[in-house]
């Protein structure tokens, strides 16, 4: 005999949890399946741990610039490992609170993988059988890999949390968010890094905010060879050695990363039995209502092949459960100018359109602002680094449909940002809002 549930909820990342915790305050019964940590990528090998990493790559620059300002020394080294530890801890404390509220709201956890047998049931790894008129995939995605030799030599994203030092000479391949992001921390707290990028950086930023992001990267000694075509890696006597067929050998390397995109985790759940669609590459075919091409299986997160970004998993998964059992039949998604930061050394933000894109929507109605300025905390130290703050604007009462802020602080100051453009942000609105001074976020309501 099945077990029966209002709702099962395959997989307890963000969009996961956030859907099961949504419903169950409407009062669902909830099944959640989760055979890994709480808290699924973002938490434990994500944004959370990236974002601590992020913090210490921070001050270890405060620490640069400290010395500039006439502070006598800088301390050394950060403690890796004692930093691993801390942050290790932290995590452990959020998903002892994810176990609690878990337990408070009635949801039945199953530390298990779930797989369809019918398209309103799920048996579980521990030989359960669980039934549902509605259930939602939420199982997100791993890091992908090339069929090169020698990959097994190098890490994945999920890896660099494990590492017991910091690695003094990493490689990293792909030009993604993660690519990015781990160039910049990393050399931050002292490594020598190189990237091999096959396009270029952040393929889908504006891409005078990514020049001048890569300017900042390049000032720092990252070395980027574009236009590579990995073909393998291989371990000699000095190090990791990688190879690529346009520029040769390169190396020795104590590490490389592969930041390659992600893959969704669909291949295991036996979709077949419930007959629900999935693209080519494995992602949940979903309406703009998560809603799959199965009535009563849904799906949020990384797993449905929108943009990978937590925000949206967890404000799709309660939406989802609002309309489902919250008696809110409207209630969906709206991605639209959607926000989002790369950690970057300095971090790089987006809410809305790039210019390019609203040059191929809006054409001659585009007008562009922005503002190229060295933020007053580099300049009173003779740091040359300069930030950009540069808004798209489109027709004749100048509606804001971009904003990108690059330089120090800008990963606080978009959220504000991104208010006012959901809300309808015309330039007269920047233009007439009083200037913080002095700061960084007044040149966005002083561009002209
Ligand atoms: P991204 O999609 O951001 O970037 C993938 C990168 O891999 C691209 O530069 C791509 O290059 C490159 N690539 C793919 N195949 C190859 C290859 N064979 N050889 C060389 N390069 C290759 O993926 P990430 O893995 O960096 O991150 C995954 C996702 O996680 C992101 O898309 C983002 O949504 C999310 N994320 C969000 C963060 C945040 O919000 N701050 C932080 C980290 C991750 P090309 O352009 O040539 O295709």
């Amino acid at each position: 005999m099945a077990d029966t549930f209002d709702l099962i909820v395959l997989g307890a990342g963000s969009g996961g949890l956030a859907t099961a915790f949504r419903a169950a305050r409407h009062g669902a019964r909830v099944a959640l399946l989760e055979p890994g940590a709480m808290g699924g990528t973002c938490v434990n090998v994500g944004c959370v741990p990236k974002k601590a990493l992020w913090f210490a790559a921070q001050l270890a620059q405060q620490q640069q610039l400290a010395l500039h300002y006439g502070f006598a020394s800088t301390p050394g080294p950060l403690d890796w490992e004692h930093f691993r530890q801390l942050r290790q801890t932290y995590i452990d404390g959020i998903r002892q609170r994810y176990a609690r509220r878990l337990a408070e709201a009635g949801i039945q956890v199953y530390a298990e993988t779930g797989r369809f047998v019918a398209a309103d049931t799920v048996a579980t790894s521990g030989g359960d059988e669980l039934r549902a008129m509605q259930i939602v995939i939420a199982t997100g995605g791993r890091p992908g890999r090339l069929e090169v030799p020698g990959f097994d030599l190098g890490m994945v994203s999920d890896d660099i949390f494990a590492l017991r030092t910091l690695p003094q000479r990493i490689a990293i391949v792909g030009g993604g968010y993660i690519a990015v992001e781990f160039a910049g921390l990393l050399r931050a707290l002292g490594s020598e890094v190189s990237m091999h990028v096959r396009r270029g950086l952040l393929a889908d930023f504006d891409a005078e905010a990514v020049a001048a992001l890569k300017e900042h990267m390049q000032a720092q000694g990252i070395v980027i060879t574009q236009g590579v075509k990995v073909a393998g890696l291989h371990r000699d006597d000095g190090g990791l050695v990688l190879h690529d067929e346009v520029h040769g050998e390169s190396g020795p390397y104590d590490a490389v990363l592969w930041a390659l995109g992600r893959v969704p985790n669909s291949d295991r759940l036996d979709l077949d039995a419930a007959g629900v669609q999935v693209d080519e590459a494995g992602h949940v075919v979903i309406d703009a209502w998560q809603n799959s091409n199965v009535p009563g299986i849904c799906a949020v997160g990384d797993i449905s092949g929108r943009a990978e970004l937590t925000p949206l998993a967890v404000a799709a998964g309660r939406r989802l459960a609002d309309r489902l059992f919250g008696g809110q039949p409207g209630s969906r998604l709206d991605d639209e100018y959607t926000p989002t930061v790369v950690f970057a050394e300095p971090p790089l933000g987006m809410a809305g359109l790039t210019e390019a894109q609203a040059l191929e929507l809006h054409g001659d109605q585009v007008r562009v602002y922005r503002s190229r300025f060295a933020p007053l905390q580099w300049a009173v130290a003779g740091h040359a680094g300069q930030s950009l703050m540069k808004i798209v604007c489109v027709g004749d009462d100048e509606r804001v449909v971009g904003i990108h802020a690059l330089g120090p602080g800008a990963e606080e100051i978009l959220q504000g940002f991104a208010v006012a453009l959901k809300m309808g942000l015309r330039k007269r609105d920047l233009d007439n809002t009083i200037a913080i001074h002095p700061s960084s976020a007044e040149e966005l309501v002083l561009l002209s």
